[in-house]
């Protein structure tokens, strides 16, 4: 039997016979292949592999290995407040944020919501995770945010954001430079990108922020083509005073111009696409259809659990889904007929795991299996499912048949973190009473009144149209005939 302690560190781990799926750029599948894991990277990758004496054996077979997911944005705090915000639109959440729950926060319910998603996403594949962190009201939450981060053995960016000032004053702080030294050191697991949006200004007020970013040689992700929030007057500006570079991150662009995704391609930066959020709360359509045009690249992303999942293969799943949907309506429209999809499953689990590599600039090292790549790696298999089975269309399997309850083993920088479909060293009691802390506080501090308002916004009167046919069927008129 394995037992947690079968994987101490520094030992060997083997994942034997599994379909493999490098994600490299001729999309293989290696049937019947093993990966070999020493340290924290992948040492090899082939049929029947020595391995040293002593490696622990994972067997694979029937199942899928794919690289470890990577979420491009996420909203990790906010999971403290799981599933709340289900029947929102971006108006409920602005008024949630900004005025409301968002400002009741104090550090310990970002740390709480913090090792919650961090341990969520562990548990389904996605080894690492942008943490789009706009709740850092003070550096103490800031603290307690990177602590959280570091206490779960996931992969994780700390994306620093403030959405209660504007960006260049809380970059400016000395605090903000001071945690900076103090947290961001290096370490490998811990990145660093900083957050804000361009709202469009003419004076271009958030000019200063990215100097600051510039100066510490880090990413700026910023929520763009934001319906109602974002347009092309940030994207330009953000061109004109040369702030468009290859490592930004562009949340959603999902009403933008031609001519801002042409600015993006150009200056090659990369969209992180929200497809089951885009779809909700209103940014605009979930724009891989004019991406793929643009020839942009992409990652995915869940953005937030206060509304949706926290899970990479509802990610990939959505986005096919809209992708391909869009596309038969809008030839539907002209009376045509698609006949072939554009978009593919291989496409999405790509974006899924090297997209994401690539978004962060990590492709060197993560997003694929290859010998001495990082070893980020998830098993997807299910002896117990009747859906593991006949596995045919590894990639298509992944995108529509897969779901995080099939993920048996997860591989971070070398280390199991889950087994058998069990979490290795992790605490779910301890986060579980963090959690309800938060929500204690929360719902006391709210009141009951405004909590039960704040999850259940008004629906709008819906008029059932006037029908110039009445239901009959042969009963009635069996009946009528008597
Ligand atoms: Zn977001």
């Amino acid at each position: 039997m394995s037992e947690p302690s079968e994987f101490q560190p520094g030992r060997p781990v083997v994942l034997r016979g599994g379909t493999v799926l490098p994600m490299d750029d001729g999309r293989q599948v290696l049937t019947r292949t093993d990966v070999l894991v020493i340290d924290d990277r992948i040492a090899a990758v082939g049929p029947d592999l020595e391995v040293p004496e002593g490696t622990a054996e994972i067997d694979a077979t029937d199942g899928i290995v794919m690289p470890g997911m990577i979420d491009t944005h996420r909203h990790m705090w906010q999971t403290a407040m799981r599933g709340y915000g289900a029947d929102w639109t971006l108006t409920q959440y602005f008024v949630w944020y900004y005025l409301e729950h968002g400002k009741l926060f104090r550090p310990e319910d970002v740390h709480a919501g913090n090792v919650l998603a961090a341990i969520e996403a562990i548990d389904a594949g996605a080894t690492t995770v942008v943490d789009w962190s706009h709740g850092l009201r003070t550096v103490d939450h800031a603290d307690a945010a990177a602590d959280a981060l570091q206490s779960v053995p996931g992969r994780f960016v700390l994306a620093y954001g403030n959405i209660q000032q504007p960006p260049a004053e809380w970059t400016a702080a000395p605090e903000f430079r001071d945690f900076v030294r103090r947290r961001i050191t290096g370490d490998d697991m811990l990145g660093f990108q900083l957050a804000f949006d361009v709202l469009g200004d003419p004076a271009f007020p958030e000019k200063p922020a990215f100097e600051v970013a510039r100066e510490l040689g880090v990413a700026v992700t910023t929520h763009a083509g934001v319906w109602g929030a974002t347009s092309d007057d940030g994207i330009k500006l953000m061109h004109d005073h040369g702030f468009m570079t290859p490592e930004t991150v562009y949340v959603h662009a999902a009403s933008l111009s031609a001519d801002s995704y042409h600015r993006i391609a150009a200056t090659g930066g990369s969209i992180s696409v929200s497809t089951e959020s885009e779809q909700s709360a209103g940014q605009g359509y979930p724009p891989t259809w004019a991406i793929r045009e643009h020839g942009i690249p992409v990652s995915l992303s869940m953005d937030t659990s206060v509304w949706w999942s926290g899970d990479l293969f509802s990610a990939m799943r959505t986005t096919l889904g809209a992708d391909r949907s869009r596309e038969h309506l809008r030839a539907q429209a002209e009376g045509d007929t698609v006949t072939h999809c554009s978009l593919r499953s291989d496409q999405v689990v790509d974006w899924a795991t090297r997209g994401g590599a690539r978004a962060l600039g990590r492709d060197h090292d993560l997003g694929g299996i290859e010998a001495g790549k990082k070893a980020d790696l998830v098993l997807i298999k299910n002896d117990h499912s009747p859906v593991s089975f006949p596995l045919l269309h590894p990639f298509g399997h992944v995108a529509f048949q897969a779901q995080r309850g099939d993920v048996h083993t997860v591989i971070v920088n070398g280390r199991v973190v889950k087994h058998r479909h069990r979490l290795i060293g992790i605490d779910l009691a301890a986060a579980r009473r963090e959690v309800e802390r938060t929500v204690d506080h929360l719902r006391s501090t709210m009141g009951e009144e405004a909590w039960a308002k704040g999850m259940n916004p008004d629906i709008p009167a819906t008029k059932i149209l006037d029908n110039p046919y009445t239901y009959t069927d042969y009963r009635s008129e069996a009946t009528h005939s008597q």
